[in-house]
């Protein structure tokens, strides 16, 4: 069967290399007679591949000593309750910027235990947006200012890092790795595997060290981000055959040029789609041109009603899993990192000639 170009928003295409060779690689593992999926979490062959993926995300994100990279589970929607329960103190406030659907769910989450307070509320906005650095207000003293640096439904993206008096947390599920980012402006990191590193199973964590101590002695210890830090992931069992992939998805970055070489071939991708957006009022793109996604490409066919001819006529070119997500419809294309510039290049014709038929 052939492969098609796949446009979902995560599970997201991997790089076909990788799938070609964790596939010969499957039953036997280089020679071991076992799969890695079959090794011990504390034997030779996964440990090497363990220490292979910390040292390539390091590489990859350029993280100075204070940095460490932690292998965490229940996604990045876990990630929603563990940060405000390792990261703000008992009595203490955390800011949120409200970028969109991920953000509520992080900040209904935050609620639940503590202080949490909406710097800025951008989910109305139409044009869809994000926030900017001046457009939110945050209280000093806060535990952290938490952001969505791209809101994966809405298709936006923060452009400028806002700097205040709090460690700055970031969710990147949807974009880690894809553009070049100062990580020395960042006290917490975390992103789902899914969509730019490998399959689902494995959330990555970038943790400044210092914040590792924050956690009040109510976090029982396999929550605490310490107990995983101090562990190097290795507390318990982690989602081996995740990290395995994600071992050769970075293995793949590197090879391909690393992250400055993905910016520029994503910039490239995303601005062939938007410039075809742009080039005739019979699309509506979906957010605001300051604060487009190069990982999401959301828009709206301006007559709605040929909104699932397009996604029908396009499945049948092999352009599949562009629907919009329900909260917003319309259409989205998901362009991570390993999703091949030929496809968004087999797009940008299918739309042209979508236009000429039905415009
Ligand atoms: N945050 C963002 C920005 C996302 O795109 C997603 C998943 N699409 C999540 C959080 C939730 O991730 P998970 O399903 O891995 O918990």
């Amino acid at each position: 069967m052939n492969r098609v170009f796949n446009f979902s928003a995560g599970p997201a295409v991997l790089p076909e290399s990788v799938l070609a060779e964790a596939q010969e690689h499957l039953l036997n593992y280089h020679g071991c007679g076992f799969s890695i999926m079959e090794a011990s979490h504390r034997g030779p062959q996964y440990d090497a591949v363990h220490q292979e993926a910390v040292a390539n995300l390091s590489t990859l994100l350029g993280l100075s000593d204070d940095y460490q990279v932690l292998f965490l589970t229940g996604g990045a929607t876990a990630q929603f309750a563990l940060v405000p329960m390792n990261l703000r103190g008992a009595g203490q406030s955390a800011n949120y910027s409200l970028d969109g659907a991920w953000a509520k769910k992080a900040v209904a989450e935050a609620k639940i235990m503590g202080d949490t307070h909406v710097a800025g509320d951008f989910t109305a906005a139409k044009p869809l947006r994000c926030g900017s650095p001046a457009d939110l207000d945050c209280p000093e003293g806060a535990a952290y200012l938490h952001i969505t640096s791209n809101e994966t439904i809405e298709g936006v993206q923060w452009k400028e890092w806002p700097e205040t008096d709090a460690p700055l947390v970031a969710d990147m599920s949807s974009e880690i790795l894809s553009r070049e980012i100062d990580v020395s402006k960042f006290g917490f990191i975390y992103a789902g595997a899914q969509k730019n590193l490998g399959p689902s199973g494995v959330t990555i964590g970038i943790i400044r060290k210092d914040l590792l101590d924050r956690a009040p002695d109510s976090v029982p210890s396999i929550l605490r981000y310490k107990t995983h830090a101090d562990a190097n992931s290795l507390k318990n069992t982690p989602p081996s055959f995740s990290i395995y992939m994600v071992c050769l998805v970075t293995r793949w970055l590197l090879a391909e040029g690393g992250v400055a070489a993905m910016q520029t071939r994503n910039e490239r991708k995303a601005g062939k789609l938007y410039d075809t957006l742009d080039a005739s009022a019979f699309w509506s793109p979906s957010a605001d041109p300051a604060f487009r996604s190069p990982m999401n490409v959301t828009f709206r066919i301006a007559n709605n009603d040929l909104e699932p001819v397009f996604l029908e006529e396009a499945a049948e070119n092999g352009l599949v899993a562009m629907k919009g997500h329900r909260s917003v419809g319309g259409i989205r294309a998901s362009i991570y990192n390993a999703f091949p510039e030929a496809g968004v290049d087999a797009l940008v014709s299918f739309m042209n000639a979508f236009e000429a038929k039905h415009g």
